[in-house]
């Protein structure tokens, strides 16, 4: 019997289906990211529209065909076995998690100015926060300043990492507002289109070797002077600690449901080789080492999926489930290097190669336990709260 309602089931079947006609047959050409490539995800796109496949992260009163998290959960374990395959389907990072938050938290204007063309498509959105010169891991040490000057704001900072930017056609910004505040009053989200005067987009940051080119980039990006009116405030001025976790709880699950896809594609290449290939008098599936691997990542894999439908569930049923994310994203993370890992030794040196999909899957996994907050710091938050829930005297126990 399956994890999730029949409904959810059946629509994962035609997500499938299009995955399967579509998308992995053209994998080699989105991975060469030139013209013919960003023509063929257009062409796409507008297919996946046409099929009532579109958006599925967002529910249809912000112009998309979303039902919830558990459903877009059971979604994402097709849509994340390949790279491309979220921007085919209008739910690709940063623009969901760009996406929910306009949903939630702006303004009627706001919605029709960016939010209905990002869910539409017509544009794509990046989020910038970190910066080069300070721990991303702590927000509370930003420096891109954002002063008020009569009915503007005037922006003057220096990022990176911002996912997207090349090409895209507004920022959500974390600029620090009022500096004397408390730490987790003094930043404001504010949307900045990039064609403001002041906003350059300097460069896409090589990553693992990878420079990318649009959607796939990650940019150095700088304000100098940078003007957008006050009612560009994203939420309420000082809101920006509470919107970011409003936007990275969500985002954080988006990545785990995705990676899911990846951790389920690369079992299944690893567990087919391991059949198929013979060494020392038998398969490679004989050897105890590569069951143990097999084993190990089946179980992993399960409680990934498991703890993904609780925080999922959570999340629907109006809770932060601050702990629960946190633990999922830094369990999934370690997870899907290592599942991906033992499957490129599975493959030896064919693993290596583009003849298969696991090199580029191991290449975009990494970052896996950095974005979005380092593992180090999940096991922080979620050490701190259960240790305070004793100190409280109340205990952990999981809901
Ligand atoms: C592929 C990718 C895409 C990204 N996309 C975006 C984006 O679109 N927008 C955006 O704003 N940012 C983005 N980022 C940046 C990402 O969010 C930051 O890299 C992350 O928050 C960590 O910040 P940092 O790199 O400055 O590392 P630092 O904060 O300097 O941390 C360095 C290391 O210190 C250790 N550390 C930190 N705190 C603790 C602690 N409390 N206990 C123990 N160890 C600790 C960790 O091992 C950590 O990896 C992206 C990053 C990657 C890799």
């Amino acid at each position: 019997m399956s994890l999730f309602p029949p409904e959810y089931v059946d629509a994962r079947v035609r997500y499938r289906s299009f995955m399967e006609e579509h998308v992995y047959p053209n994998e080699a050409v989105f991975g060469r990211e030139d013209a013919a490539a960003l023509a063929l995800v257009e062409e796409l796109r507008r297919r996946a529209r046409e099929a009532g496949l579109w958006a599925p992260h967002v529910p249809p009163e912000a112009g998309g065909t979303g039902l919830g998290f558990l459903y877009y959960a059971c979604l994402n374990e097709e849509i994340g076995r390949s790279t491309y395959a979220q921007l085919v389907f209008g739910c690709q990072a940063p623009d969901a998690g760009n996406a929910e938050i306009l949903h939630l938290f702006g303004t009627d204007d706001q919605k029709q100015r960016f939010l209905r063309p990002l869910v539409a498509g017509e544009v794509r959105s990046f989020f910038s926060m970190t910066e080069p010169e300070v721990a991303g891991s702590d927000p509370t040490l930003l420096r891109t300043r954002a002063v008020r000057d009569g009915d503007d704001w005037v922006i003057d900072g220096h990022k990176w990492f911002s996912s997207g930017a090349d090409g895209a056609a507004f920022a959500v910004v974390f600029a620090i507002t009022d500096p004397d505040a408390e730490p987790h009053r003094r930043g404001t989200m504010i949307l900045v289109p990039v064609d403001a005067p002041g906003v350059e987009v300097n460069r896409p940051v090589p990553v693992m070797g990878h420079v990318g080119r649009g959607w796939s980039t990650h940019c150095e990006v700088t304000y100098s002077g940078v003007r957008v009116p006050v009612a560009n405030t994203l939420g309420g001025e000082g809101d920006a600690f509470l919107l970011a976790q409003k936007r990275l709880g969500p985002g954080r699950i988006h990545h785990v449901m995705r990676w899911l896809g990846q951790m389920q594609r690369a079992f299944e290449l690893m567990c087919r080789y391991a059949n198929e290939r013979e060494a020392f008098g038998g398969p490679l599936a004989d050897k105890q080492t590569v069951q143990n691997w097999i084993a190990d990542s089946a179980a992993e894999i399960q409680a990934c999926r498991l703890l993904t439908m609780d925080a999922a569930g959570k999340i629907d049923a109006g809770s932060e489930a601050r702990v629960e994310v946190s633990l999922l994203k830094f369990y999934a993370a370690r997870v899907l290097c290592d599942v991906i890992d033992r499957a490129i030794q599975v493959h030896g040196a064919r693993g290596l190669t583009d003849e298969t999909p696991l090199a580029m899957m191991s290449m975009m996994a990494r970052g896996a336990r950095i974005y979005d907050g380092p593992d180090e710091v999940h096991r922080m938050v979620v050490a701190r709260r259960i240790l305070r829930s004793f100190r409280d005297g109340e205990g952990w126990t999981f809901s």
